[in-house]
């Protein structure tokens, strides 16, 4: 039985402070949403340089921290004991998604892992299986889910915020997934990954795209607290290339609800933006400039999108028990 403890947010937004793009610099922005997720008055605006979604002005960094470390899972998920769901959830995407996608681009046994945001450890497990010799850490803010994931992996667990974290170790493969938008210097953070990895070493890096989301949700429920950045295809592109990464591989999908029909509402489910990077070995390249006008543009056809098809999309979304049976059988 999940006890779903009741979260005060509101608390969290009593000093809001304003801030530059973290990427670039710019104070020129775009205001594209003037609320969140959990009805907070936060305000979401997008550079007009670069292309980088972020809540501005937002909650201290202290009392992000606060956030992370006491409310975060319990406000998204209910609970913050570790949960068979999650860890099965993590597990299988690894498994069917993340290995396949890596093995692809590694041909050595990659010795050492380092799971940032690791929750209960399922990404951990899934590579252990894989490779039985791995050496595996993790970061994680959570005490309660640290705990579970050093109970369930074994696994070097830091219980903290990955700005917090130091070491002199060198990592063969460093996996961000559904994180550094979570962190307040998206840009020092990739810095710091690329300074922890070995000579080799490659960055998995995954998160939603914040554009694409928009397909399937009103706006202001893509936009929450727990999120102070957001991102798309043309900023990730862009943070990798100013951060001194080279993409080996990418899976960005890049939807467009102008091109977009009502039969392709089951294939946008999941706007995942996937990244394998490697520091790059030759002259920083150049970082192709994002026309934030033309995203801008993207974000406005989704959400038209959304509104067009909205009952068919919430009914894809939240299957009833005969969907879900459909599905089964059929998909
Ligand atoms: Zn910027």
């Amino acid at each position: 039985m999940i006890h779903v403890m009741k979260v005060n947010l509101k608390a969290y937004t009593r000093e809001l402070i304003s801030l530059p793009c973290n990427l670039c610099g710019g104070v020129e922005v775009t205001p594209f949403c003037h609320s969140e997720k959990y009805g907070l008055p936060l305000k979401a605006v997008m550079c007009k340089n670069c292309g980088v979604m972020f809540i501005n002005p937002r909650p201290t960094d202290d009392k992000y921290a606060e956030l992370n470390k006491a409310d975060y899972r319990r406000a998204a998920i209910g609970t913050d004991s570790g949960l068979n769901h999650i860890f099965n959830k993590q597990y299988q995407h690894a498994e069917k998604t993340m290995i396949p996608l890596i093995r692809e681009q590694i041909k050595l046994p990659v010795k050492s892992l380092l799971d940032i945001g690791c929750c209960n450890g399922g990404t951990m497990a899934a590579w252990m299986k894989y490779y039985p010799k791995i050496v595996t850490h993790g970061v994680e803010p959570v005490i309660r889910v640290a705990e579970d994931a050093t109970r369930r992996t074994g696994s070097q667990i830091f219980q903290g915020l990955f700005e917090d974290f130091v070491t002199d170790k060198k990592f063969d493969l460093i996996i961000c997934a559904q994180t550094l938008n979570h962190t307040l210097d998206p840009k020092g953070n990739l810095l710091k990954i690329k300074s922890m990895l070995s000579p080799k070493g490659l960055l998995f890096l995954s998160l939603y795209d914040a554009v694409s989301t928009v397909l399937n949700r009103p706006i202001n429920q893509m936009v929450e607290i727990m999120h102070p950045f957001m991102f798309n295809d043309e900023s990730v592109r862009y943070l990798l290339a100013k951060t001194g990464f080279e993409i080996v591989s990418i899976k960005s999908p890049r939807f467009d609800g102008k091109k977009m029909k009502a039969g392709d509402i089951r294939r946008i489910m999941t706007a995942r933006i996937l990244v394998l990077a490697r520091p790059e070995l030759t002259q920083p390249g150049i970082a192709p400039q994002p026309v934030t006008s033309e995203i801008l543009k993207r974000l406005r056809h989704n959400q038209e999108f959304y509104q067009r098809w909205a009952p068919r999309i919430e009914a894809w979304r939240h299957p009833n028990i005969w969907r879900r049976i459909y599905r089964k059988i059929n998909i």
